[in-house]
C-alpha cells in the first residue's frame, strides 16, 4: 500500500485527487490539510468528497500529513509550495507538485528538496499536454524562426489566478528547446498599446479567462500563406487528477531527484 496525503484537499484539483486515491488499488488514503483557518479543516475528508465519513478529519498541519504519508501531492498556490518542499526535504518523502505560478526564489526552494527528496514536478499532469510538449519541440526544431512565428493562446475558468498558464509556459519552454534558445529571452507575455512590429524569434501568449473552462491550449506556427495549430483541450480535471496518480506510484520509493511527467510518462 503507498500512503497518500493531499495538501489543499478541499480545493477543486484537492478533491478530485481524494477521490482518485479512494478508488486507486494500491493506495490508501494518509489525510489532507487545508490552510489552517480554512473553512474545511476538522471536517470528515470522505464527507468532503461526497463519499460518506472515513473517520479521517482535515488537518491543518502538514507537517504530520507528511509523516504519516509516503507520497504527499500538491495542487494548492505557490507559497505554500515553498512550506511544504522544506517538509517534504526534512522528512525525506516522496513529492507530486502540480501548483503553478511558483516565482523563481520558489522554484529555488523546490530544486534545494529535490535534492533530499524524490520530486516530481510539472505544470501539467495530463498524458495529451506531455505528449504535446514532445510534439511542440519537434516542430519548432523544423520551422525557421524566419519564417514561421510561434504564438501561444490559452484559455481557463473564471477563478485560475495565474497567467500564462503553467501549461502555456511549458508550451514555450518546449518551442525554445526546439529552437536552442532560453523562452525568457523571446518571450512576449502579454501585448498591449503601441507594441511595434513583431520580432522575428519571439515566442507570444495570449491569455482568455471565462466560465468553467478546465484549459485549453493552442501553439501557433504561422508562416506567410499557411499556419500549423496544435491544440489540447481538457474537458475533464480528472485527467490531471489520474496523471498525479501514475506520478505517485512511480515516485514512492525513488532516489532524490527532480523528476518531470516526461520521466514518468516515459516519453
Ligand atoms: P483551488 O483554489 O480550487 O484549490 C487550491 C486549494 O489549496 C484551496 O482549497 C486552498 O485553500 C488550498 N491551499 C492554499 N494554501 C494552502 C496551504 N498553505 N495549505 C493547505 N492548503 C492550501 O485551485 P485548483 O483549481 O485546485 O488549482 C490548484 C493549483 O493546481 C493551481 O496552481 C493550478 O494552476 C494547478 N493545476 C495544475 C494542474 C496540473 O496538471 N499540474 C492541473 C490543474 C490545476
Amino acid at each position: 500500500m503507498i500512503r497518500i496525503g493531499i495538501v489543499g484537499c478541499a480545493g477543486r484539483m484537492g478533491r478530485m485527487l481524494v477521490a482518485e486515491v479512494l478508488d486507486g488499488e494500491g493506495l490508501a488514503l494518509a489525510g489532507g490539510t487545508e490552510r489552517p483557518g480554512g473553512d474545511a479543516v476538522g471536517r470528515d475528508i470522505g464527507e468532503l468528497v461526497g463519499r460518506g465519513p472515513l473517520g479521517i478529519a482535515v488537518g491543518d498541519d502538514p507537517r504530520v500529513l507528511f509523516d504519516l504519508s509516503d507520497v504527499v501531492i500538491d495542487f494548492t498556490a505557490p507559497v505554500a509550495v515553498a512550506r511544504h518542499a522544506v517538509l517534504a526535504a526534512e522528512a525525506g518523502k516522496a513529492y507530486v507538485v502540480g501548483t503553478t505560478g511558483l516565482e523563481p526564489g520558489q522554484e529555488e526552494i523546490l530544486r534545494q528538496a529535490a535534492t533530499r527528496a524524490a520530486v516530481v514536478w510539472a505544470p501539467n499532469m495530463s498524458v495529451g499536454v506531455n505528449l504535446l510538449f514532445a510534439l511542440v519541440e519537434q516542430v519548432a526544431r523544423r520551422l525557421d524562426p524566419a519564417s514561421f512565428d510561434i504564438e501561444i493562446v490559452e484559455m481557463h475558468h473564471r477563478h485560475k489566478v495565474d497567467a500564462p498558464s503553467g501549461t502555456a509556459l511549458g508550451l514555450g519552454r518546449a518551442a525554445a528547446r526546439g529552437r536552442g534558445v532560453a523562452l525568457a529571452d523571446v518571450w512576449q507575455k502579454s501585448r498591449d498599446g503601441i507594441t511595434g512590429p513583431r520580432k522575428a524569434g519571439d515566442i507570444g501568449f495570449a491569455t482568455l479567462r471565462g466560465g468553467d473552462v478546465v484549459g485549453d491550449h493552442t501553439v501557433v506556427f504561422a508562416g506567410t500563406g499557411e499556419r500549423i495549430e496544435l491544440t489540447h483541450k481538457a474537458s475533464s480535471r480528472q485527467v490531471f487528477a489520474q496523471g498525479a496518480m501514475r506520478a505517485a506510484r512511480w515516485v514512492a520509493g525513488r532516489e532524490p531527484g527532480l523528476y518531470s511527467m516526461a520521466d514518468v510518462l516515459d516519453l
